[in-house]
């Protein structure tokens, strides 16, 4: 008998299911897996608390067995939309979690910024790639993101998902969108403020102000193409965690 051993998956949080807060599947009821550790450190980054090492204590290994038995208590039972978010999800081994999940009729969407390719892409159902634009201070290796495309091999649906803060980071998102026309494009006003419980209030004044300003410069653009969306979960809940 050959015995293959789980490596584990390094876990910030599961909860849910509460509804999927932005982009493609805005609205839907889903129970999110928030991986823990990130390659990137995004200047604005609404997570920090699976990216940033001081809370790396919260942080747990599991196996696939037991983030799958928290996955089905939380739906209790009924299939579910999975979001497997992070931190960057991607540097965690979560094959045998998707084809676990699927067995029982759930299905996947994952996010990353498309830094690190993974064979298992094509195995999810939704692959949201959300490139980092300039004011996040990363920069974009753009050969890692076409393997990532390339990996998802026309698999699951692909979405462009993209932060716009400014002018700067509009002009990046178009030039995202152009590299890959054939993909759908959400555009998402950015959030400035950090996660609770080191975040301040919400900057709400500011994030609406930027929402509108999108709105605009899309529509004068003529930018048909692309879908402007608010996080829904940030104008509800603010920046507050696990929900
Ligand atoms: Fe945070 Fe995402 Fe940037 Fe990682 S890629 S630092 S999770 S915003």
């Amino acid at each position: 008998m050959t015995c293959v051993l789980d490596p584990g998956i390094r876990v910030s949080e599961i909860f849910g299911p509460t509804i999927q807060g932005e982009g493609m599947l805005i609205g839907l009821p889903t129970v999110f897996v928030r991986t823990g550790g990130c390659d990137y450190r995004c200047s604005w980054c609404d997570s920090l608390h699976a990216v940033d090492n001081r809370f790396r204590h919260e942080w747990k290994t599991m196996s696939t067995d037991a983030i799958w038995q928290e996955v089905n208590l939380l739906s209790g039972g009924r299939p579910v939309m999975v979001s497997l978010s992070g931190g960057n999800p991607a540097i965690q081994p979560l094959g045998a979690l998707i084809e676990r999940g699927h067995r029982e009729g759930y299905r996947f969407a994952l996010e990353t910024q498309g830094s690190v390719a993974r064979d298992w892409f094509a195995e999810l159902d939704v692959l949201v790639l959300s490139p980092k634009p300039p004011s996040s201070e990363m920069t974009t290796d753009w050969t890692a993101f076409e393997a990532c495309v390339e990996a998802a091999r026309d698999k699951p649906q692909i979405v462009l998902k993209l932060v716009v803060f400014d002018e700067t980071d509009y002009g990046y998102a178009k030039d995202a969108a152009a590299r890959y026309p054939q993909l759908p494009v959400y555009l998402q006003p950015g959030n400035h403020t950090p996660p609770r419980p080191y975040g301040e209030e919400v900057d709400m004044d500011g994030i609406m102000k930027r929402m509108e300003w999108l709105i605009e410069t899309v529509t004068c653009d003529r930018w048909f193409d692309a879908r402007v969306l608010p996080q829904l979960h940030v104008l509800l809940w603010g920046n507050k965690r696990g929900v």
